[in-house]
């Protein structure tokens, strides 16, 4: 399996697996895709008695091992072992399903080491990244910035790993109580905490001046891990096939799932997983008042907004200006034509801020030939969906959660049929302030987060200066490990 750019225009040779895994964007600023995807859907019945023999990460790498050839089959069958397992994501099933009334399923991806569906793919992310980088004799200094999910999940994922330190930038004072606790009470030399005096886009801007210092990232060997990173997208396609699995009885069936959407990873896992041959009839993209998505679902025009059209919402992990997935999407639904596809987001994306694909014959057919529909929530629709869940199924579920909820009822109440299964990507634990309005109580506290609270907390406190970020990065790397 080779891997190809969302904007390449020539026939250049696609590249292997291990090249792009410690890469971010492709050289010509696009996306990685494999060339093809693989076809599974003759051998459903064979994957579901590989679920029900070999458990989670059985099915992970029979259906890692389509994409990834260039791993040995022993090796990548042990880091599927490590990634996906009950003492990571404390039940045997790693991603069970549990039903919520109405022929709806909900699809729990938030047993994990963070409480948030990143771990799924995180977890993956550390295994891959140890063995290639020992494998290569080189070691990794991730630097990135968070003010929510994915730095935690990046910390739980890298922490005692060899060859990998972890520098994350935080706003200070910014974070949830419980985000705070979660990250700073890790005590792991290579996992550094880092609080800057400023919001979340300073941080922003801290990271990308180290990392266009290009002799400052070279000698320090610094990299990211970032949301369109192929591998974490991969990794999201097995929980498609176990979710499907574990609420079908035959392969015929289709179904539908509902996903809270964001950066357009997740949905887009799905995407890949119904190219593969899944039986997924329809993908419903749930957005929350930061609806990009949903517009262009709607209307066919794509419009990124501007920082002061972005509202911060009580499900912030959905709080985007912008789907860095979206592009990989963009490709498959026009037959991938790189050279258009630079076109729309290279060019037209960068001079005007918008592109319209409405009078399209492909996005006239994005229905029929790629399932997608979608729908948003506000504040008070996450409010009330809460409420009802807890009180008609007593199902406790999480802001985000909540909107696919909203979403998938609302499309039901249209006359939806299937089986729908609902993606839940976080625990009500992050989100204290929400439940505690809809519910008037406090969220059900797993017992792994029970004591996060009285830990010691592991944090530096930094001003808003590159050069005292550099120093600190310096002395850190130069510590023996
Ligand atoms: C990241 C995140 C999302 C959005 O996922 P995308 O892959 O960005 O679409 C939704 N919910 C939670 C809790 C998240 O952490």
């Amino acid at each position: 399996m080779r891997y190809v750019s969302t904007r390449s225009t020539s026939e250049q040779p696609g590249r292997p697996f291990c090249e792009i895994l410690l890469e971010g964007l492709a050289p010509d600023g696009g996306l990685y895709l494999p060339e093809s995807y693989p076809q599974l859907g003759a051998r459903l019945a064979d994957l579901r008695q590989v679920l029900a023999e070999e458990g989670y990460a059985g099915l992970g790498f029979a259906i890692l091992s389509e994409f990834i050839d260039d791993i040995p089959a022993d090796d990548l069958r042990g880091i599927c072992r490590r990634a996906w397992n009950e003492d990571v994501f404390g039940t045997p099933e790693v991603v069970p399903v549990s039903p919520i009334g109405d022929g709806h399923f909900l699809a729990h991806l938030s047993n994990g080491p963070t409480a948030a569906f990143k771990d799924m793919a995180m977890q993956l992310l550390g295994q891959l990244f140890e063995y290639e980088l020992s494998r290569r004799g080189r070691e990794l200094n991730i630097v990135g910035a968070t003010s929510g999910d994915t730095g935690s999940a990046a910390e739980y994922a890298m922490r005692g790993r060899q060859h990998i330190r972890v520098f994350m930038l935080t706003p200070k004072g910014r974070m949830t109580p419980f985000q705070q606790a979660q990250m700073f009470s890790l005590d792991d030399p290579s996992i550094v905490n880092i609080a800057v005096e400023g919001v979340f886009d300073d941080c922003q801007d801290l990271v990308k001046a180290v990392s266009n210092d290009l002799d400052f990232k070279k000698q320090h060997s610094i990299g990211a891990v970032n949301s369109i990173n192929w591998a974490r997208l991969v990794a999201q396609v097995v929980y498609y096939f176990a979710a499907y699995f574990r609420t079908t009885t035959a392969d015929d069936q289709q179904v539908g799932f509902c996903v809270p959407s964001g950066n357009f990873g997740n949905i887009c896992a799905g995407h890949v997983a119904r190219q593969m041959g899944l039986p997924i009839h329809t993908l419903l993209l749930a957005t929350n008042e930061n609806n990009v998505l949903d517009e262009f679902f709607r209307t066919g025009v794509y419009r990124v907004r501007a920082s002061a059209e972005t509202f911060e919402t009580s499900s912030p992990s959905m709080d985007i200006s912008k789907a860095s997935n979206f592009e990989r999407f963009v490709f498959d639904l026009l037959g991938r034509d790189g050279a258009r596809v630079a076109d729309l987001f290279g060019r037209q994306l960068a001079e005007q801020g918008f592109f319209d694909l409405s009078e399209t014959p492909e996005f006239a057919r994005i229905r029929e030939d790629f399932g997608f529909a979608s729908g948003s929530s506000t504040h008070a629709d996450r409010v009330a969906t809460i409420k009802r869940l807890f009180d008609e199924q007593q199902v406790m579920i999480d802001p985000h959660t909540a909107d696919g909820v909203k979403v998938a009822r609302e499309w039901a109440d249209q006359g939806g049929q299937l089986p729908m299964i609902v993606l839940e990507t976080a625990l009500p634990v992050k989100f204290a302030d929400t439940i505690r309005e809809a519910l008037g109580r406090e969220p059900e506290v797993p017992a792994a987060f029970a004591h996060l609270d009285v830990l010691p907390r592991h944090v530096i406190d930094l001003p808003k200066d590159v050069d005292a970020l550099k120093q600190l990065i310096d002395e850190r790397t130069r510590l023996p490990r």
